[in-house]
């Protein structure tokens, strides 16, 4: 008999009626003689009241620790796990919900967006051989000393992964409110098409680059584990995205339509800001900043580094912090505020020539500005403002045939 994991994300169950439409998805795998496993976000959204936002609302972020922060957040999926059992055994089906720490998730003890050290799924088995379907509380687990953590926002995904690579499961299923991997966010981008495979190593860096759709340690664990998800929508019936091994999606191979498409998806991440340091002779010492920003866990990126002048983003929320070094150095710096990291994707871009200059004219043509740009073998980077965002994920959306039926 099969495991299989189902993984529901706050939208999916946030209504009576959309916890139904749950409910029909579990019991259909689990009516095939399958052992169901469900993780479950919180419900609804930010406003909604019992989702993560609300519960920190009750309280003053700056006078509680970050272990009661935690612990007050997890409520939130536990919340959501008794009442979605309680839908399913409202149907005459036996359920048995976990929270993580019952579900023998172990983390580290970095509050807020702990990791994941091992899981111990032995209650689990036993339940399943209870011919119980289980429903676990995502998004936490528990410190060695027995105090409760958080996985950090889209955490859910992680512990859904984590949790079937333990249980050898045969494949994840995430279900959220889109009908899978889109070629770019479809918020943003209308003409955005679902991508039926695509592989880990993508996803990763989609994940990375800000696409919400699956966390990136929940990409992590999968292609460590070589564990399928499929990515599909609560609401509709459709196939949606298998994520896979790059030899699985080989069907971009021979013939296919595919075989032209260098990008595979586009992403965006808001809220960066460029920082551009004039280094004033010698006097400037680039360890001793690169020291400070360490200490105050301001994490940078696109780092371009000169002899006179260096260059990086950090996130909005970082600048003022920044500030503080930067003012207490000798040397000019400028700080641009309300920037956008746009990432275009793919690995058959590797070893061919001519894709930047493709961005760069596709931009162009949009009178969109570059503020700076990075590339690696499979991504290229480039720095927009926040105002232009929309309109360059179009355009690029277009110059790579991403929308073409
Ligand atoms: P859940 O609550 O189910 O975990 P999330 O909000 O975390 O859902 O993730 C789903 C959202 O991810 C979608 O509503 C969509 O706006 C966003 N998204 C961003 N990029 C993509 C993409 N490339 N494909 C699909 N969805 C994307
Ligand atoms: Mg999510």
């Amino acid at each position: 008999m099969d495991i299989i994991v189902q993984k529901f994300g706050g939208t999916s169950v946030a209504t009576h009626e959309n916890r139904e439409r749950v409910v029909t998805r579990i019991l259909n795998e689990y009516k095939k003689g399958n052992k169901v496993v469900v993780i479950v976000s919180a419900i609804g959204r930010k406003g909604d009241p019992y989702a993560t936002d609300s519960f920190l609302n009750l309280v003053n972020r700056k006078k509680l620790s970050t272990r009661e922060i935690d612990l007050l957040v997890s409520c939130g999926e536990i919340i959501s796990a008794v009442v979605l059992a309680n839908h399913i055994s409202d149907k005459g089906y036996r359920t048995i919900v976990y929270t993580g720490f019952q579900a023998g998730i172990e983390t580290d003890d970095k509050y807020g967006n702990a990791d994941i050290i091992s899981v111990n799924p032995q209650n689990i088995l036993n339940s399943l051989k209870e011919d119980k379907i289980v429903i676990v509380a995502g998004f936490q687990g528990i410190t060695k000393d027995g105090n409760i953590t958080t996985l950090g926002r889209g955490g859910s995904d992680t512990t859904a992964v984590a949790l079937g690579e333990a249980l050898k499961c045969k494949y994840v299923e995430i279900y959220t409110d889109v009908d899978g991997i889109m070629t770019a966010d479809p918020r943003v981008v209308p003409d955005a098409r679902l991508i039926e495979k695509i592989c880990y190593q993508e996803v990763y860096q989609l994940a990375e680059d800000g696409a919400k759709v699956i966390h990136p340690k929940a990409v992590e664990i999968a292609e460590r584990g070589n564990i399928e998800i499929k990515i599909k929508n609560t609401l509709k019936e459709c196939d949606g995205t298998i994520i896979t091994t790059k030899e699985a999606t080989n069907f971009y191979s021979k013939d296919s339509k595919w075989n032209d498409r260098i990008i595979s998806a586009l992403t965006y991440k808001k809220n960066r800001a460029q920082v551009i340091i004039e280094i004033n002779g010698n006097k400037y010492n680039t360890n001793l900043l690169l020291k400070e920003i360490t200490e105050r866990n301001i994490s940078i990126d696109l780092i371009n580094f000169f002899v006179d002048k260096k260059i990086f983003t950090i996130d909005e929320e970082d600048v003022n912090l920044l500030e503080d070094i930067l003012k207490n150095s000798n040397c000019n710096f400028k700080i641009i505020r309300n920037c956008c990291k746009i990432s275009a994707i793919g690995h058959r871009m590797r070893g061919i020539p001519g894709v930047m200059s493709r961005i760069v004219a596709a931009l162009a043509e949009s009178n969109i500005e570059i503020l700076q740009t990075a590339d690696s073998h499979t991504t290229i980077w480039c720095l927009i403002r926040e105002k232009d965002m929309e309109k360059a994920l179009r355009a690029l959306h277009r110059e790579f045939c991403l929308d073409d039926k």
